[in-house]
């Protein structure tokens, strides 16, 4: 990412806050405050390698606003992590907390790093570092990380035993996405998927399509994609293509999903396979590009990767009519109004990836209680608040007459806005009749 595309993504993420307040009924000064971070940390990470020799790595954590709870959000390990893109990270996490209900704020924190190039070791002392010069900034009552693009369970796992370390108390609650055997929520792992694939069945009731007539493709074929494209399939949609960092594959029919999830996993590639028992053979399917894959004639496009996939370049190109992103941010403004205008449904990410974040939510709630639910009450609940808050962003959507997206904005903002007022605005100061 070059650093205009970089100043544009944050820039962009706030444009999007002035379409949403002419329906949203808030003060003005609400918008003003939710304009920047409310803390911004910048640090320099340390790493002793394995060959003994000493590299510095640039590191970042953001807390966007924090006026509905403790501020939450992941860590990212990319080597185009910046600034920018970390502060839009955390803008987003505001308004996914608050589209979803639950009592956050937003953040997002990242390392400039290629994690692939580290061995285990480097992995697990540049994690501990980060959390060692961050400890002061994060808390289970402050702001509360997570993982997120390259950074999974085991990380989360050392970054809470280091906080634990450093506080000399168990404090499971620092961090959510842990090892089950750390504090972990049972259901946190396909929590993402799982929250855009219940916004998928309540389109399917709303809009009466079958399954099996369904096709669906996957953009970034990691935890999330491979999670909704599961359930997907379990229900007999047509997943027809999968793509990862170095392409995709096509095939009409489908694919079984469960046997390139076990191939991906195993040999880290995307192929064309089927597998049965510890035997996996491969099976005719055309390689596409990440572009061709975005540019399908298929019913629902579900961008799973990166931000900036869909660009005024390719949205004319878009055939899908459904797309629900998984990805934060996978839809520039630009393309968002062409898509607009070609009549596409956009689940936008604020909604359709929030099931993550409600099951970090859960497993919070667990580690401050001691107390741990099963899988079917984590699924269940997750079910109901995203079926729930789906139907109030489709409502308004239908009510006003606007693009899902500006919905779900308005929803949050909605929230966001009556917590700022609660605290007192301008107009509460100036009107001396109020108590
Ligand atoms: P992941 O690291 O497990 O998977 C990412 C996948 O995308 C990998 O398969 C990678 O090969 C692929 N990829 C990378 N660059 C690509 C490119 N240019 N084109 C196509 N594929 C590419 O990450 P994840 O946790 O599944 O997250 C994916 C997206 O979902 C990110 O945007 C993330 O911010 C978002 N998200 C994830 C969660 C979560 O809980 N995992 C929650 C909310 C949002």
């Amino acid at each position: 990412m070059t650093m205009i595309e970089d100043n544009r993504l944050f820039h962009d993420a706030v444009g999007r806050l002035e379409k949403a307040f002419q329906y949203a009924d808030i003060d003005r000064e609400v918008i003003e405050r939710l304009k920047q971070p409310k803390a911004v940390l910048h640090v320099s990470v340390p790493l002793r390698m394995d060959d003994g020799s000493l590299k510095l790595f640039n590191g970042y954590r953001v807390r966007h606003d924090d006026t509905r709870g403790p501020t939450k959000g992941g860590i990212r390990y990319h080597p185009d992590v910046t600034i920018e893109q970390i502060k839009t990270l955390a803008f987003w996490m505001t308004f996914k907390c608050a589209v979803v209900g639950i009592p956050f704020g937003g953040a997002k924190g990242g390392i400039t790093v290629n994690p692939k190039e580290l061995s285990r070791l480097e992995l697990e002392r540049l994690s501990r570092g980060f959390i060692r010069t961050i400890a002061d900034f994060i808390g289970p009552e402050t702001d509360i990380p997570a993982p997120d693009v390259y950074t999974n369970a085991r990380i989360m796992g050392w970054m809470m035993d280091e906080y634990s370390k450093i506080k000399r108390q168990h404090t499971s609650s620092v961090i959510t996405g842990k090892p089950i055997e750390l504090g972990g929520s049972l259901g946190r792992y396909d929590a993402t998927g799982r929250g855009a694939y219940y916004c998928i069945k309540e389109l399917e009731r709303i809009l009466k399509f079958e399954p099996s007539n369904t096709t669906v493709a996957v953009q970034g074929f990691g935890n999330a994609g491979q999670s909704v494209a599961r359930l997907l399939h379990q229900d007999s949609y047509r997943v027809v293509a999968v793509s990862d960092s170095h392409g995709g594959i096509y095939k009409a029919e489908g694919f079984d999903v469960p046997s390139l999830i076990r191939f991906k996993n195993e040999i880290r590639q995307v192929k064309a396979v089927y597998c049965k028992e510890t035997l996996c053979e491969m099976v005719e399917a055309d390689r596409i590009t990440n572009q061709q894959l975005l540019e399908l004639d298929v019913d629902i496009l579900i961008p799973a990767a990166l931000e900036n996939q869909i660009t005024d370049v390719n949205a004319e190109r878009i055939k899908a009519p459904i797309i629900v992103e998984i990805a934060n941010g996978p839809t520039t403004p630009a393309a968002d109004l062409i898509l607009n205008e070609n009549g596409k449904l956009i689940i936008p990410d604020i909604l359709a990836n929030a099931g993550g974040v409600t099951v970090s939510y859960f497993e919070w709630v667990q580690n401050k209680a001691g107390y741990y639910w099963s899988l079917e009450k984590v699924i269940n609940r997750l079910h109901e608040i995203m079926a729930r808050q789906f139907n109030t962003v489709y409502k308004l959507r239908e009510e006003k007459g606007i693009p899902m997206r500006t919905a779900a904005y308005v929803t949050a903002l909605r929230r966001i806005g009556k917590a700022i007022e609660a605290k007192g605005t301008q107009s509460y100061f100036h009107n001396s009749s109020h108590p």
